[in-house]
């Protein structure tokens, strides 16, 4: 595997050596062209032909960090850069800081990773998270002139905030004091060698037979899933049930299962806890995803930044294996099911799905035309299951306690006699302007309100609150109160619930709660923190609102306090989107840079206080083109954060708020 022998050369020298290029393409048979193809495309691999630096100090520039100061830190001219120009002329030996996309440690900006080859023997970087500007500028003064590195921040040592009284439930066994010992993999192995002939597939032909029922019949442990009403975690929401039935109705062969911990969405850290402290329920959730779907391997890809937990998930595997849960003789099944860890080369776009699977492949991370899906043709042409590390990590819980189990654990409205609402919990990485910055684990449906404002989860706003990120820089900055369509009067209010309540009762009595409680007739605007936390909700409120930008839910949600210069945030949510962009479709490569350039000059003509004539036009321009010919997500969210901050945000965009 080339990219994997590329990040090992990496992490070894901190770049790639010319001539261990040379010697990989020689030993491996691979012709150097392709070697140099992949190597030059991801950017955390660094060539030996753009001169390295022995020590590299790179702070993260997203989201929290840069809420956090990050934009100072890294100024050329008066930053942490020019500390390090001025120690390159004083050692005579280059010291580089540099700006680098999220690190994965949004709870602790500003977060920074530094190396100095040649590094210790098994340390591959250190992380430093919250530190002051004086303890970075210690920190790069040390490394540089050969002092002991300061004591790293290492993930494990640190106690992230989470939920303050009430207990996480997605790790089953810690819940209910039971050994680790995969019983969820057992049960279905019981279950396997209860049966008189095999499992069966369903034929093509299922004569008039509802698929659902024959799947609850034959293959019932696979049909809590569709109990469960389990969502992929990861963004996109798909149902894992409905990507594990299309792998296991493929014919029997080679098939994979990849968990994606590439989790390099900025404000996104919860898969990074699940790997850390839960491993064995990601481990478990592979192995059950495998041997459910017929799966002959398993792979957990994890981005490179998460040190610590891609070697407790070797640690977990190698245990599991020790145990008989997975390798060569599955719990003495005869049947084999490896399972083994990919360091992610690096890059943002690596977390889209099948700009993973193409890594995999030794290939450059950009995303593919669909069809074919990935369940049909995914790694190595074969069926594959591509979920979210949490998705997996809930497995095990499902399994062993049943679909409805977890189903019945949403929110529900209140108020006497009411029984709509949501199915399931989940996991939140809320970071920002917030007392407790954290990873918390909810009720689906839970109100923005309970989850920011609770002690239970993030203890209130510092300040008061202004605009939240709901989905990572992908949903830009929603206000405090969205504001209200005055053409959405009471009847069209009532249409839209009809409408809903077309596709399920239950959606259309919780949104008719929602209309009572936050839109009363009069109400010009609606409260952000009476939102509930789900997907399906945020789809049914767009719909009702038809907001001028359409609002998102992810798993990362960063708070921003009054003071905030939002136009200021947007434009750095745009710059991620132009810097990870993978350059496959033009539109996107270019209207990503475009995009940055026009929010430049609303900040630069906001400073002299004149107006950028036609910026909106040219946002909704470049959206529509974006949006109508990228091939992946980031070319479709890319315009969002500008745009939010457009239609919200009019006094931001106008004037620097007072305090920013
Ligand atoms: Fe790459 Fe952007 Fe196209 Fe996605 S939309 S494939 S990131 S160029």
């Amino acid at each position: 595997m080339i990219v994997q022998r590329l990040r090992e050369i990496q992490n070894r020298h901190g770049h790639l050596p010319d001539k261990d290029l040379r010697d990989l393409a020689r030993e491996t048979g691979v012709p150097l062209y392709r070697v140099e193809e992949i190597s030059s495309f991801f950017p955390a691999f660094v060539l030996e032909r753009t001169d390295p630096a022995p020590t590299v100090v790179r702070v993260c520039r997203d989201m929290a960090c840069h809420l956090r100061g990050a934009g100072e830190l890294l100024d050329p001219k008066k930053g942490l850069p020019a500390l390090a120009d001025q120690l390159s002329k004083e050692t005579g030996k280059k010291v580089c800081v540099e700006g680098v996309s999220c690190l994965g440690r949004c709870d602790r900006a500003p977060v920074a990773w530094a190396e100095r080859h040649p590094m210790p023997e098994h340390v591959h970087a250190w992380v430093y998270a919250g530190k002051s500007r004086g303890e970075l500028e210690h920190l790069v003064r040390t490394l540089a002139t050969g002092g002991e590195a300061p004591p790293a921040d290492d993930d494990a040592k640190y106690a992230p905030h989470t939920n303050a009284t009430t207990p996480v439930e997605i790790d089953v066994y810690a819940r209910e004091g039971w050994p680790r010992d995969y019983r969820a993999v057992k049960k279905f192995i019981d279950f396997l060698a209860a049966l008189p002939r095999g499992l069966q597939r369903p034929p093509r032909d299922l004569g008039g037979r509802e698929l659902d029922a024959f799947v609850k019949e034959n293959h019932p442990l696979l049909a809590e899933l569709k109990a469960a009403g389990l969502l992929g975690m990861g963004g996109a929401g798909a149902p894992a049930y409905q990507k594990w039935l299309d792998v296991w109705r493929e014919p029997p062969g080679e098939k994979y299962v990849v968990s994606n911990g590439d989790e390099s969405e900025p404000g996104t850290f919860k898969d990074r806890e699940i790997m850390l402290r839960m491993p064995h329920l990601l481990v478990e959730g592979v192995i059950l995803a495998g041997l459910m779907t017929g799966a002959t391997a398993g792979y957990i890809y994890v981005r490179h930044e998460y040190l610590e937990q891609i070697h407790e998930l070797r640690e977990e595997i190698a245990r599991a294996e020790q145990i008989g849960a997975c390798g060569p003789n599955v719990f003495n099944t005869g049947r084999a099911f490896p399972v083994e860890v990919f360091e992610s080369p690096g890059g943002y776009i690596c977390g889209e799905q099948s700009a993973l699977i193409e890594a995999m492949e030794d290939r450059r991370s950009q995303p593919r035309n669909r069809p074919p899906e990935l369940t049909t043709n995914g790694l190595r042409d074969k069926p594959t299951v591509v979920n979210n590390v949490e998705t997996l990590a809930w497995t095990p819980f499902i399994i062993n306690r049943a679909g409805t189990s977890y189903a019945g654990r949403g929110w529900h409205v209140p108020g006497e006699g009411k029984t709509a609402g949501f199915g399931g919990r989940r996991l939140f990485s809320v970071s920002g302007d917030v007392k407790r910055p954290g990873v918390y684990e909810v009720p689906i449906g839970l109100p923005f309100r309970e989850l920011v404002e609770s002690p239970e989860y993030c203890g209130g706003v510092i300040g008061k609150l202004k605009a939240i990120a709901t989905s990572g820089p992908s949903g830009g900055l929603l206000p405090a109160r969205l504001p209200l369509d005055p053409k959405l009067d009471e009847k069209k209010r009532a249409e839209a619930v009809a409408r809903i309540a077309e596709r399920s009762k239950n959606d259309a009595e919780v949104m008719d709660w929602f209309i009572k409680t936050y839109m009363p007739p009069g109400e010009t605007s609606v409260d952000l923190l009476g939102v509930p936390l789900d997907l399906n909700f945020f789809r049914n409120l767009n719909s009702l609102l038809r907001l001028p930008v359409e609002a998102m839910l992810g798993a990362g949600l960063v708070v921003y306090a009054e003071g905030t210069d939002v136009l200021d945030q947007a434009v750095n949510f745009t710059e991620f989107y132009r810097n990870e962009s993978c350059g496959k479709c033009v539109p996107c490569r270019l209207g990503s840079q475009k995009l940055v350039q026009i929010g430049s000059e609303l900040i630069a003509s906001r400073a002299t206080g004149t107006r950028a004539e036609g910026a909106g036009a040219d946002v909704k321009e470049i959206t529509k083109a974006l949006q109508l010919t990228s091939i992946c997500g980031l070319g479709y969210v890319a315009p969002i954060p500008l745009a939010t901050v457009m239609a919200y945000f009019p006094d931001d965009v106008a004037k620097k708020p007072n305090g920013a």
